[in-house]
């Protein structure tokens, strides 16, 4: 047998890693608090699991286009109107088993040997991992705690080379919270007009969860009459509606790229399943009332978990503006990230994810994950605080 040696360049999600370490030492009697995994940890709203229930009483139970269902591309088109005032035909949204396919599908398409590809360090492992999967040379930029993590548009622009193809933007980031402000948006949308080769693809896909104010976000859906032809947004349904066991998520692409990504979709899942995208349908037209109340739940988290971490000796953390991750400085304590989540996870029982995990950027970090209840998070910083004590006694 001889494996395709693309394969072999195909890297992780620590997230599933830790996860399967934690119910492994669960398994063994231990109690572990698990801040590991990026999911919302209440329920889909339960219209949303009403309307796929009744879509496969109503027979929905074939093929659907590749694309996905007219009314569900109708509804995400209503949405982007409604969110930011742009009219766009359904024929530029692929319906997908997940925002992650979106991803890959752009990843794919700009990826090969030769090309490089920009994407954020820290940042979501998977972008990394695709892009040295397509052979492309992978180009991390670093996000800094300095600047809130957030991306900053003068320096993507400077890193743009002849060989640049596609640039990925991620805000509120994996892992980091970080927000990109609504200015540096917008700088990077004019300064792209002097590179017109590069493609730009938004992960939004934690949009609904800018947590202050109003939630009111900086999408790059604004200035898709400058980026016409080479806009890529990537959003979903998994971060907003807790629904990330569904698989669905949304691209909006530009026209041409639509009909090669529905092709890709073709030759690999065929369509998302049809009761999926009824459900998709409901959460998007239905009552909106279930995210702010999320959205609120993760604000008074992120202000519990950030508070109790400046508390602990040897850490400090910056207040995440937008997601559910909280991204501590961890330098003070003399390990390093790999060695705190192994230490949390094995000796006190909560489950992190080292900020090596997420690129080379990431190390002096750890992700925690504050989707988990207020009584959860505070056990978890008592157990990291004596962890840290314990250790400082024993040196
Ligand atoms: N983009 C980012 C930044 C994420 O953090 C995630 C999931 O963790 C995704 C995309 C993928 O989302 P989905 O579960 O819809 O595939």
């Amino acid at each position: 047998m001889q494996i395709a040696a693309r394969m072999s360049r195909l890297g992780t999600e620590s997230a599933f890693e830790v996860l399967a370490r934690a119910k492994a030492l669960e398994a063994q009697g231990k109690s572990v608090i698990n801040l590991g995994i990026g999911q919302p940890d209440f329920p889909t709203p339960p219209h949303v699991v009403e309307a796929a229930i009744k879509a496969l009483r109503d027979g929905h139970h074939g093929y659907t286009p590749a694309n996905g269902i007219l009314p569900l591309r109708e509804a995400v088109c209503a949405e982007i109107a409604a969110r930011y005032g742009k009219t766009v035909s359904p024929d530029r949204i692929v319906i997908v088993p997940g925002g992650k396919v979106t991803m890959a599908t752009a990843i794919e398409m700009f990826g090969e040997p030769g090309a490089e590809i920009m994407y954020p360090d820290p940042g979501f492992p998977i972008y990394e991992s695709l892009v040295n999967y397509t052979g492309a040379k992978a180009c991390g930029y670093p996000l800094l705690e300095k600047d809130g993590f957030a991306f900053r548009a003068d320096d993507l622009l400077a890193r743009i080379t002849p060989a640049t193809r596609l640039l990925i933007v991620n805000s509120p980031a994996n892992p980091t919270g970080g927000v990109a402000p609504a200015e540096e948006v917008k700088k990077l949308a004019e300064g792209l007009q002097r590179f017109p080769n590069v493609v730009l693809m938004a992960d939004e896909i934690y949009s609904r969860l800018v947590l202050d104010g109003d939630g009111t976000y900086a999408s790059l859906i604004p200035y898709l009459d400058q980026l016409q032809d080479r806009l890529i947004i990537l959003e979903g349904w998994s971060k907003t509606y807790a629904m990330t066991g569904w698989r669905l998520g949304w691209g909006l692409w530009p026209q041409k790229l639509a009909e090669i990504a529905t092709r890709l979709a073709i030759n690999t899942h065929s369509c998302v399943n049809a009761a999926t995208q009824f459900a998709g349908i409901a959460a998007l037209t239905g009552p909106q009332d279930a995210v702010e109340t999320m959205r609120q739940a993760f604000r008074r988290r992120r202000d519990l978990c950030v508070a109790g971490l400046n508390q602990i000796a040897g850490i400090s953390c910056i207040r995440p503006e937008g997601a559910f991750y909280a991204f501590p400085n961890i330098t003070g304590t003399g390990l390093n990230a790999r060695q705190i989540q192994d230490g949390l996870l094995e000796e006190a029982g909560v489950a992190t994810i080292a900020g090596t995990s997420f690129g080379r950027h990431g190390e002096g970090y750890v992700r925690l994950s504050f989707a988990a209840s207020d009584e959860a998070i505070s056990e978890a910083l008592q157990r990291i605080a004596g962890f840290l004590a314990g250790r400082k006694q024993k040196h």
